[in-house]
């Protein structure tokens, strides 16, 4: 029960006591307005459990204090807008990993051909090869640029979230983390409201993508 009334003390709910002769008590969620929510205190805990459970859902449904959850809402927001910059500073960093490995794929085939093209003695696969070879490495060099610009994007994300690293993983535990600290932020507030379902829902698509991440990182990290 104590947690209960501390999330009521939270949310800035009243306790007054009766003024008749029960001594009973009352919560209310706010003072000056006759809309409001009350919940009756029993001095006996005869059910522990079934009250702190119905006292939190009434704080947690009561819609009369929105004004006063509004600073909630926004840092859950703000929180996993941070979250989605994280996730997609991993994003860039894995892009760039990914086009390296490219990098090194088309550099290691031209190699080869040039060797080929060394040995023969055909004119024609001579010249053919040497066609390729110049496919690929202006094909290698469009990759690095772009590498370089995804690794440029991450490191800015990064940089303007306090966050020095080349290792995508890094930033994906940071948006896990901020992702937890919002979802703890939106438990604080009133659910029905339409804009605490929608940042609940855009937690999860982050949680999504983040589980997209990691499974890449696996990928690319292994080959
Ligand atoms: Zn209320």
């Amino acid at each position: 029960m104590q947690d209960a009334l501390d999330l009521a003390r939270r949310h800035g709910w009243w306790y007054r006591k009766a003024e008749d002769h029960t001594g009973a008590a009352q919560l209310y969620c706010r003072r000056d307005s006759e809309e409001h929510c009350f919940f009756p205190i029993f001095g006996t805990g005869k059910s522990p459990g079934g009250p702190a459970r119905s006292l939190k859902r009434k704080v947690r449904t009561c819609t009369h204090r929105i004004e006063e959850e509004e600073p909630k809402i926004e840092q859950a927001e703000r929180l996993l807008s941070g979250a989605d910059r994280l996730i997609a500073a991993a994003e860039s960093l894995l892009h760039r990993a990914r086009l390296h490995e490219r990098v090194d794929e088309a550099l290691a085939e031209a190699e080869e051909l040039e060797t080929i093209a060394r040995a023969t003695e055909l004119l024609e696969v001579a010249e053919a090869n040497v066609v390729r070879i110049d496919e690929l490495i202006e094909r290698a060099d469009e990759w690095d640029m772009e590498a370089t610009a995804a690794g440029r994007d991450a490191r800015e994300t990064l940089a303007a979230e306090g966050v020095e690293t080349e290792d995508p993983n890094v930033p994906v535990d940071a948006a896990e983390e901020v992702i937890r600290e919002a979802e703890a932020v939106l438990d604080e507030v009133p659910r029905r409201l339409e804009r605490v379902a929608d940042l609940r829902n855009t937690a999860n698509l982050l949680r999504g993508r983040i589980s997209v991440v990691r499974t890449e990182i696996a990928s690319t990290t292994r080959s």
